[in-house]
């Protein structure tokens, strides 16, 4: 399967998936705008509208307002929500999420378990699985109504195999999520990087719907990346673009998990600042490692430390992608202070950098763990051929 953006210009796709797309990216239209929008005759679009409604993608809205004043049927429509559900897991170094959502993201239900780094990956793929299934019972859920699931993983993935290869700080080893998963469940399964997810996210449902060149940071207890570039998601030959974690920070540094020495995430992770603070806070690091961590001078002069080092590094990788905005997300740059200083801090190396450059994402809050919902829109529906 090919793995395209929206750029409707650069990419051909069907006419089907060109009106789903549009109706993703833009909402609920007329069939004469669709029309105009996507190039296509009027009747074309009718006859494409009339098959996709017959299966449920999309449906009738009613009338647009303005229209109506004018005196002309204008009958909106749009993609049913409620059509099928998607199955998002999202593996994070501490917890699992689980969620069913409908078409346009609303989560339905949801659960979580801790990541077991401990026990058999197997094991551990049975008891997600066992999770989802009493999620469907207890919600009503019928399978036969999930067009599939999305898993969505730290560190390098083959996606077209469903392997995770090495998800770092979860497990070192090659695991296939999508057979252990699509034995227990038996629905289709994509498996992605969760930091890919989130670009893909952007893409469908954030900035990336109007900006085509963006670089996504995110900082949290690893660190990493994903490029946009014309509205596609940048994989690198061997799937393992923008690893920023991995850039090489200090020449025979700190053993990584990638098994190389000095990476950029073995100084400023959240594992590893806490462990800085560890040796000056003693057993009260948790009290200090909080929202209000700016607040205590000794701590405060640690992280800006980390933070230069950090906006060091993403200067080097700004100077060689050109991207429109850096989209930062991550619960390091929730803490209050943190942005700024960031900001700050990069501008020591980029003074001419524009103010709105770094922007934070607007979907942190509204996808929730949710990711898997766009990787498995794009594999699946958006854009088919
Ligand atoms: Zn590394």
């Amino acid at each position: 399967m090919k793995y395209q953006g929206i750029n409707l210009e650069n990419v051909k796709l069907s006419n089907r998936s060109s009106i789903l797309l549009l109706l993703n990216n833009s909402g609920a239209m007329s069939r004469k705008d669709i029309a105009e929008t996507v190039g296509l005759t009027a009747a074309s679009v009718t006859l494409i509208c009339s098959e996709l409604m017959e299966e449920g993608l999309i449906v009738e809205l009613g009338e647009a307002n303005e229209e109506k004043r004018a005196g002309r049927k204008k009958i909106l429509v749009d993609i049913n929500p409620g059509y099928r559900s998607v199955l998002c897991i999202a593996i994070e170094s501490d917890v699992t999420y689980i969620a069913v959502t409908d078409m346009k993201g609303k989560v339905l239900c949801n659960t979580s378990l801790p990541t077991d780094k401990e026990i058999d990956p197997e094991e551990f793929f049975k008891n997600i699985t066992d999770e989802c299934q009493k999620l469907f019972w207890k919600n009503g859920i019928v399978k036969e109504k999930v067009l599939g699931a999305a898993v969505t993983i730290p560190g390098s993935v083959d996606r077209k195999n469903g392997v995770s290869l090495n998800s770092y700080n979860i497990w070192t080893e090659s695991i296939p999520v999508a057979s252990y998963i699509k034995k227990e469940l038996g629905i289709p399964v994509v498996v992605e990087n969760n930091l890919k997810a989130y670009a893909q996210t952007e893409i469908y449902f954030g900035l990336g719907r109007t900006v085509n060149n963006l670089f996504v940071l995110k900082w949290g207890p690893g660190v990493g990346a994903s490029i946009i570039i014309d509205g596609k998601i940048y994989q690198g030959s061997n799937k393992m673009a923008a690893e920023i974690g991995h850039m090489i920070a200090i020449k025979d540094g700190r053993d990584c998990n990638c098994k190389r020495k000095g990476c950029l995430e073995t100084y400023v992770s959240t594992k590893a600042i806490k462990q800085e603070l560890k040796s000056v806070f003693g057993k009260n690091v948790d009290s200090v490692f909080n929202s209000e961590l700016f607040d205590n001078p000794k701590a405060s002069d640690i992280i800006d430390d980390k933070i230069d080092m950090l906006a060091r590094n993403i200067r080097n990788v700004i100077t060689m992608l050109d991207p429109k905005n850096v989209v930062l997300i991550g619960y390091m740059f929730e803490i209050s202070g943190c942005v700024e200083r960031f900001i700050k801090a990069y501008k020591q190396y980029d003074p001419l950098v524009s103010d709105d450059f770094f922007v934070r994402s607007t979907l942190s809050e509204s996808i929730d763990h949710t990711e898997g919902l766009a990787v498995f829109l794009n594999e699946v529906l958006l854009t088919q051929n």
